[in-house]
């Protein structure tokens, strides 16, 4: 058999074919040499492979046939530029929820507003907006403190002062400890259980469930903690609250702010067109 690293190469990228469209198997084959083999023409070398590396490709290639994603198996995921080390602990920062930074950042430019991300997992929301909005003073709070590792690993990569702690949203004496900010930002968990079957196997069997779902009965269960902890806790003087959705639950979170009072309440959609991003501020004076 050809060993060279050409044909390891064309290699990767059939037996990707079989879980992926060619395009994003030859994507992820692409990264895959990159990142792990420092080869950025594979191609074009027909070296072979030593040993160590050979087996090191075996291990990759089987990982990645078990629908492990690509971020998990070269440990790094892209997010609005930036390089985030990510693991099974923490979700891959989507797309999506570069719009929303997006929108934080445009709507807050050259304030210093204290900040505070619920449910942060590798600190992607936290980081962006610190290293963007320089004076803020960002606290980024998750449930898992492996996640909260992750964040703090993330944290130093990007030299920002973001601090990350653990704290649970649902526990209602610790949430009564925590101080008042200007800005309040989430991307909670929402889908339900007997959603599981719509989701990809990759997300499914490798992302973090504590991340990702929620009980049947309840989908909105952290929005309506995260919203009435946000009007106790956010500045009442045009403190904002930024929330990440989905499609199927925007519209009632955007009634869930608007009974709470919550003024300039707006619903965004995201580049696919879906509901995405619910938003409100307080003003009581
Ligand atoms: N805030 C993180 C993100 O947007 C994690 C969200 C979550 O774990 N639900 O990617």
């Amino acid at each position: 058999m050809d060993n060279s690293i050409s044909s390891c190469f064309e290699n990767l990228v059939l037996k990707l074919s079989s879980i992926y469209d060619k395009r994003e198997a030859t994507n992820i084959s692409r990264i895959i040499f990159e990142d792990i083999f420092s080869i950025s023409n594979p191609n074009s070398i027909h070296n072979v492979f030593n040993l160590t590396d050979q087996k090191l490709l075996e291990k990759t290639t089987n990982e990645l046939l078990q629908y492990k994603p690509w971020q998990y198996v070269v440990g790094k995921a892209d997010f609005y530029g930036f390089k985030f080390s990510v693991d099974n602990n923490v979700l891959i920062p989507r797309p999506e929820t570069e719009e929303l930074v997006d929108l934080i950042i445009k709507k807050h430019k050259g304030e210093a507003p204290s900040i505070l991300d619920i449910g942060t997992g590798s600190g992607c929301i936290a980081i962006c907006l610190q290293y963007y909005l320089k004076n803020a003073i960002v606290t980024g709070v998750d449930i898992c403190s492996n996640a909260l590792n992750v964040a703090r690993e993330n944290a130093k990569k990007h030299s920002v002062s973001t601090r990350f702690k653990l704290f649970d949203i649902l526990d209602t004496e610790s949430t009564k400890k925590m101080p008042i900010y200007d800005i309040i930002v989430s991307n909670p968990p929402y889908i339900k259980n007997d959603e599981r079957q719509l989701l990809a196997k990759h997300v499914l069997e490798h992302e973090p469930q504590l991340a990702l779902f929620v009980s049947d009965n309840d989908p909105l269960q952290f929005y309506k903690s995260i919203v009435e902890f946000a009007t106790k806790h956010l500045n009442h003087n045009n403190g904002c609250l930024y929330l990440e959705t989905s499609a199927l639950y925007g519209l009632e979170v955007l009634k869930l702010i608007k009974d709470k009072g919550f003024h300039n309440c707006a619903l965004h959609k995201d580049l696919y067109g879906n509901n995405r991003i619910v938003l409100g501020s307080i003003n009581k004076y």
